[in-house]
Parts: structure tokens; sequence; C-alpha cells
């Protein structure tokens, strides 16, 4: 079976084809025979597509970005020509999956993309303004492209859609839970790829092991999992809330925003793009958004740089407490994303607070570039966890799944 995956950011898209060929699917993710992105953030006007196939043969290109599902259509025609081409047609391939970033209160699992479906991602995209417009474009694009082939949507929202109400609701008015306006939690498909992952590294039935797992990449949200599912996470109704990422701030007292909001001459596109882009790491080094770029400002004694990391740590680890009340113990923390699988000294930091758990971090592990790789002492009573997240190859299995019935 060939699936294409497409997963669309505001800004970026990757794509994948996997090829699955046995009866059952592998419980590691097989190298995908062509990979691509697509980045809309270089050139006005323009897009630069990058491919890689299993076989080496490699493409970059700017093209013309006068709407998405053109550069789609461009980014699809590598799949048959030149250098990257690894079909020969397009009816080779049996399912296209999509991530679908809100898929609200009504899709808890993965689903067949029907009319209807394409209508509640439409209608969801008041609550997810950035992505769910750019996922139905990519849907739609499929659809000119390849015709009548099956699309799956696969849910951020849905690994975190049992969060039981007194975590999922918030204590504003009681208007609101009519109105949808409750966490929801992002990165779904991430932490559930990881649960599933840690659970196999442990030698463990997912449903025996309490877990928490850091997502930390530009965005970054923890979730707290029990008997499979989250019963609680960071991010909320939107993905601002909770831990204190890259250039966003994650929760800041609300209270601020009143105060800003009544400044003379202060809009709302002002704090939208204050609190996405201006903020986190950026927006208190002032250098960088990225924490390697950070941890570079701070060995050049850049006090707002220190500042910043201490902020990012000590959140993440208040925060990692709030899980684990949630949880009421903890068999393994795991760390994934940009962030949790790159930095040993996030890592360290995260985990020095919990020792008096009896969690103990090997140090000599902990800085060899673990990857799928438990790097907790022997004695320690926590488990530690670096699992490389694979979003893409999750989404190719919901859709090898959802094509078994
Ligand atoms: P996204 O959330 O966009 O999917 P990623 O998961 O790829 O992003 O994470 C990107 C972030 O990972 C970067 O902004 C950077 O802060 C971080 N990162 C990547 N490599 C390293 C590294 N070696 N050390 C520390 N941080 C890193």
């Amino acid at each position: 079976m060939k699936i294409l995956v497409l997963n669309a950011g505001s800004s970026s898209q990757k794509s994948c084809l996997y090829e699955i060929t046995g009866e059952t699917i592998p419980s590691i993710a097989p190298q995908a025979l062509w990979f691509a992105k697509v980045d809309w953030t270089h050139h006005q006007g323009f897009a630069e597509i990058e491919v890689k196939t299993v076989a080496g043969g490699m493409l970059q290109k700017e093209v013309s970005a006068s709407s998405r599902s053109a550069v789609i259509s461009d980014l699809l025609d590598t799949l048959t020509q030149g250098s990257t081409k690894v079909i020969n047609d397009f009816s080779e391939i049996d399912v296209v999956g999509h991530r679908i970033v809100h898929g609200g209160r009504d899709y808890r699992q993965s689903v067949i993309i029907t009319e209807e479906v394409k209508q509640a991602i439409s209608q969801l995209s008041s609550l997810a303004p950035a992505h769910n417009p750019a996922n139905l474009e990519g849907i739609e694009a499929i659809e000119q492209v390849l015709g009548s082939v099956k699309q799956v949507a696969v849910f951020d929202t849905a690994f975190h859609s049992q969060i039981p109400d007194a975590a999922a609701i918030y204590p504003g008015s009681y208007d609101w839970v009519e109105q949808g306006i409750r966490r929801y939690g992002f990165h779904g498909i991430s932490h559930q790829y990881c649960a599933q992952r840690a659970a196999s590294i442990l030698g463990k039935d997912l449903n025996e092991v309490r877990l928490i797992t850091c997502h930390l990449g530009n965005g970054c949200s923890l979730a707290a999992i029990q008997n499979g599912h989250s019963i609680d996470t960071t991010m909320g109704f939107t993905p601002l809330d909770g831990l204190m990422m890259g250039s966003r701030s994650g929760a800041v007292d609300p209270g601020i925003l009143i105060h800003l909001l009544r400044q003379p001459g202060y809009t709302v596109e002002k704090l939208d793009n204050l609190l996405n882009k201006e903020s986190g790491l950026l927006g208190i080094s002032g250098e960088s958004g990225d924490v390697r770029g950070v941890m570079q400002a701070i060995s050049q004694g850049k006090e707002r740089a220190q500042l910043a990391w201490d902020i990012y740590v000590h959140r993440l680890r208040s925060y990692i407490g709030a899980m684990l009340a949630s949880l009421g113990g903890l068999d393994a923390l795991v760390f994934t994303a940009g962030v949790g699988e790159n930095s040993a000294e996030i890592r360290q930091a995260a985990c020095e607070s919990f020792a008096f758990l009896g969690l103990k971090l090997d140090l000599e592990k902990n800085i060899r570039k673990p990857v799928d790789m438990d790097i907790a002492t022997p004695d320690s009573k926590v488990r530690v966890l670096v699992i490389h997240t694979q979003e893409d190859w999750a989404i190719g299995c919901e859709c090898w799944r959802l094509l078994q019935h």
C-alpha cells in the first residue's frame, strides 16, 4: 500500500510517501520513499520546494506561490518526474492522509474524508485560523490532482478528546462551555506516537504506564497520559496556552491582556502578533526564538538570554509538576521534538527538579545524542526517554488502519 501524507502548517508543509508491503504495520517507522518540504516564508509570492528520495534523488527549486493548490500540484509532479521519480503514475497512491489541526469536539478519531468532514474542518477554521484553512486547501488540491483517491483526516486534537471536564473547562462563564470554549490541546499526533513508542521501549502495555510527554519544538506542550489517553495537557483552547515557547508567550495573566487593550491605540491584531510572534524565548532574550541562539547569547554574557532560559526552565518544571499531580504518579518522562530531542541541557534542567521522586538522569547517556532511548540510570524510580517524534508516520499508520476496515 502506498500512502501519501500531507502535514500542512501555516508557513510550511511536510509531505511523505510511504510504502507498506507486509500484512501488518511495521512497529518502527520505515524510511519514506519520498520526502518533500515546502516553505512559504522565503520570498513573498514564491515557495521553496525541497525534495529527497530514499534512492538519493534530490531537488530544490523556487516556484510561484500563486495558490497553495498550484504549489501542491508542482510538488506532486516530482513524484512521477525527474530524479525524484518514485512512482510511474498517481493511480499507484492508495490513500492520502492529512494532519488536521482542529477537530473540535466531534472528531475524536481519524476519519475518511467526506463532504461533511470537509465542511466541519471549514467550520472549525475560526478556532484554528492559521491551520484548518491550509489543511482544507491541501485536501482540495489532492482532489484536483489525484481525483477520487481516498483521503483520511488525522486530528491533532483527537488524542486529547477524553480529557475530563475538570481539566478541560475554563472557570469562566458557563456560556463558554456552550460555545465550545474549552481546552482542546494540540500536538496530539506527536504525543500519541511518543506514548506508544515509549510503551514499546519500556516493554509494557500502553494501558499500564503513566507518562508525561514533553513535546518541545517551536511550539511546546506537555501531555499527561494514563490508560493510553491524554488526561491533561498544557495547550488549551488555542496553541498559545501553557509553556513558554520559541516566540509564543504561553500562559500569562489574562489581566495583562485587558490592561494592554485598554491603552489608547492598542489593537487586537497588535496583541495577537505580540503573543504569537514576539514573545517567548525571542521576546525575553531579544536575540532568538531558537534554544541554540539563546544558549549562544548566554555564552556571550547576555543577561536577557539567561533570563529567557531561566523562565523557560521554570515553566517547564512547573507544568511537569502539574501533569504529575493529574497522574498521581509517573513511570516515564518523555522528551521529543526539536528541543526535547536535541537539548541535553534542557532535559537535565527539567529532570533536576524531580530528583526527590527518585528520578535519576544518566548524565553520560543524556549528552550522547540519544534517539528512542532510555537515559535514566538503572536505579532511577522513573524512566526518562528521548523519542524522535514521527508525526508523518503516525498519520500514515492511521490511514493504513482505516483502510483495513
Ligand atoms: P516545530 O515545532 O516547528 O515542528 P521542531 O520540533 O523542529 O519545530 O523544533 C524546532 C526547534 O528545535 C528550534 O527552534 C530549536 O529551538 C530547537 N532545536 C533544534 N536543534 C536543537 C539543538 N541541537 N539544541 C537545542 N535546540 C534545538
